[in-house]
C-alpha cells in the first residue's frame, strides 16, 4: 500500500517526460516545417497524441472537451507552442542579413498548393496579436559604428533614495551638463514614455532652447505608441520623436543663420536607465527595439557639436521631468491603431497571449492523500466529465437517470455533488469543505477538504 503514492508519482513524471522528450519534442524541431510542409494527417497525428498525453497525466476521461482539458493540465495546445517557436524563428530568420532561403520564404506569401497551408511564420506570429501592423525589422548597426561626439552621463543616486535626494542629484548632473556645453547655444529634449495597465503605449517629450542662459520651450508633444507597448518601447518612441523635432528645427535654423559661427550643443534628458544603458553598448549587440534611438542620435549628430545623453531619476519632483511625464500619459490616450508596433514588444505581446496558467490543482496541497486516483478525481470534478455524476454517466449513456440518488428530480453535477447535496451533508460537514462559487476554485483553494470527503464517501 505505502508503494502506491510512489509509483502514482513516478507515472506523473513519466508522463510529464513522454509529452516533453517525444511529443514535444518533434513538433518543436519541426516547427519550421510545420505550416508550411507537414501534411494535415500528420499534424492531427501529432496533436492527437499529445492530447492523449495529458489526458494520461491528468486523468481526464477521453470526452473532456479540448479548452477544459488544457485548463486542467495547465498547458497550451500543441498548435499554440509550436506557433510561438515558429514565431521565434521568424524573428531570427528575418534578421538574416543576406537573402537566406529562410528569410525569402519568409518575406514572400506562400501560394496555396495541395496539402499545404497557405500560412507564413510571419502571418502566424502576427495572427496571435490585435494588429496586423508591425514596424520593418532594422538591420543592425556595423560595431564600429560608434556616435564620437555622444557622452553619456548617469545622475549619482539610486532609485531608493529619498526625493530630494534624487533631485539634488540630478540637478547637480543637469548643472554639470550645461557647464560642459561651450556653445552660445543649445537645446535640450525630454523624454518620458507611458504604459496603461492595459499595455496600451504614449511617448512625450519637450524640446527647450537655450541661449546665452535664457531658456525657452520651443515645441513638445505627445504620441501614441502602440497597442501592446512595454515601458521601454515606449521610452524609445518618445526619444525618437523628440530627436526627430530638434532635428527639424536645426535643419530649418542653419539655412536661417548664415553668420552662425558653430554648432549647437544637445542634451537629451531621460529617465529610462534601460535605454541609455543599451544605447551605451555595443552598437552590433544593440536589440532591435533600441537601434532606432541608435539611428535619431546617429542622424543629429552631424548637426551638432556635441550630444550629452543624460539620466536623471523619475518622480523626483524635477518640474520637466514630471511635465513630459504628463505628456506621455496624454499619448496612450490618442488612437493607436496606426501605430506600428516594435519587434520586442511583438514578442513580449505573443507571449503574453500565448502565456498558460499553471494546473489548477497542487498535488502538493493534497499532502496525505496524495494519491493519483484523487488527482484524478479531482480534475475529472473540474472539467465536469467525472464518472462520480449521474448528470455526466447519462449524458454518454451509461446511467438511466441524471438525477441524484439523493435527490429525485435533482441533476447531479459537481456542484450539486460536492456543495449542495443534503444525502452528503454528513462527509462534507467532517471533511469540513466549504461552500464555493465553482469547482475550479475549491480545487485551487482547498483541494485536501475535497478529497477528505470523496475519502469519507468511500469513492477514493
Ligand atoms: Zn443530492
Amino acid at each position: 500500500m505505502s508503494l502506491l503514492p510512489v509509483i502514482s508519482k513516478l507515472l506523473e513524471k513519466l508522463v510529464q517526460k513522454a509529452i516533453n522528450q517525444y511529443v514535444l519534442s518533434s513538433g518543436l524541431y519541426g516547427a519550421a516545417a510545420y505550416y508550411g510542409l507537414t501534411t494535415n494527417s500528420g499534424k492531427r497525428l501529432l496533436e492527437t497524441a499529445y492530447n492523449q498525453c495529458l489526458r494520461v497525466a491528468t486523468g481526464c476521461v477521453p470526452s473532456t472537451p479540448l479548452t477544459k482539458l488544457y485548463e486542467v493540465a495547465g498547458a497550451p495546445s500543441l498548435h499554440t507552442k509550436i506557433t510561438r517557436q515558429a514565431g521565434n524563428l521568424a524573428n531570427i530568420a528575418l534578421r538574416h542579413s543576406t537573402p537566406t532561403p529562410a528569410r525569402t520564404v519568409l518575406s514572400a506569401r506562400v501560394p496555396q498548393r495541395i496539402r499545404q497551408d497557405k500560412t507564413t511564420w510571419q502571418q502566424l506570429a502576427q495572427e496571435t496579436l490585435p494588429t496586423q501592423q508591425f514596424l520593418p525589422l532594422p538591420s543592425r548597426p556595423p560595431p564600429w559604428a560608434k556616435v564620437e561626439n555622444l557622452t553619456i552621463h548617469i545622475t549619482d543616486c539610486s532609485r531608493d533614495d529619498p526625493p530630494h535626494v534624487r533631485l539634488s542629484a540630478a540637478l547637480e548632473c543637469l548643472d554639470k551638463v550645461s557647464s560642459l556645453c561651450a556653445q552660445s547655444q543649445s537645446y535640450e529634449v525630454w523624454t518620458d514614455g507611458s504604459v496603461t495597465d492595459e499595455g496600451t503605449g504614449g511617448s512625450g517629450y519637450l524640446v527647450i532652447k537655450v541661449t546665452d542662459g535664457q531658456r525657452s520651450e520651443v515645441c513638445s508633444g505627445s504620441d501614441p505608441a502602440g497597442v501592446v507597448a512595454t515601458s521601454f518601447t515606449a521610452e524609445v518612441t518618445a526619444a525618437v520623436a523628440g530627436l526627430s523635432a530638434a532635428e527639424d528645427l536645426l535643419t530649418a535654423g542653419l539655412t536661417n543663420t548664415d553668420g552662425q559661427p558653430s554648432l549647437p550643443d544637445l542634451i537629451l534628458v531621460t529617465d529610462s536607465r534601460s535605454l541609455t544603458d543599451s544605447v551605451a553598448g555595443d552598437p552590433y549587440r544593440m536589440s532591435p527595439d533600441t537601434i532606432p534611438v541608435f539611428e535619431a542620435i546617429k542622424s543629429i549628430s552631424q548637426l551638432v557639436t556635441s550630444i550629452h545623453l543624460v539620466w536623471v531619476s523619475s518622480h523626483c519632483g524635477l518640474f520637466l521631468n514630471d511635465k513630459v511625464d504628463r505628456l506621455a500619459a496624454a499619448g496612450t490616450q490618442v488612437p493607436q491603431g496606426h501605430v506600428r508596433l516594435p519587434v520586442q514588444a511583438t514578442k513580449t505581446a505573443v507571449r503574453k497571449a500565448t502565456r498558460y496558467p499553471p494546473p489548477l490543482l497542487d498535488t502538493k496541497k493534497l499532502g496525505d492523500l496524495r494519491t493519483r486516483k484523487a488527482s484524478c478525481k479531482l480534475n475529472q470534478l473540474m472539467t465536469g466529465h467525472c464518472s462520480l455524476l449521474n448528470g455526466y454517466l447519462h449524458r454518454i449513456g451509461a446511467a438511466h437517470s441524471p438525477h441524484c440518488v439523493f435527490c429525485p428530480g435533482v441533476v447531479e453535477d459537481a456542484m450539486h455533488f460536492l456543495f449542495d447535496c443534503p444525502g452528503r451533508a454528513q462527509s462534507r460537514h467532517s471533511a469540513a469543505l466549504q461552500s464555493s462559487s465553482s469547482v475550479s476554485q475549491a480545487v485551487a483553494e482547498s483541494p485536501y477538504n475535497i478529497a477528505r470527503f470523496l475519502q469519507l464517501e468511500k469513492l477514493l
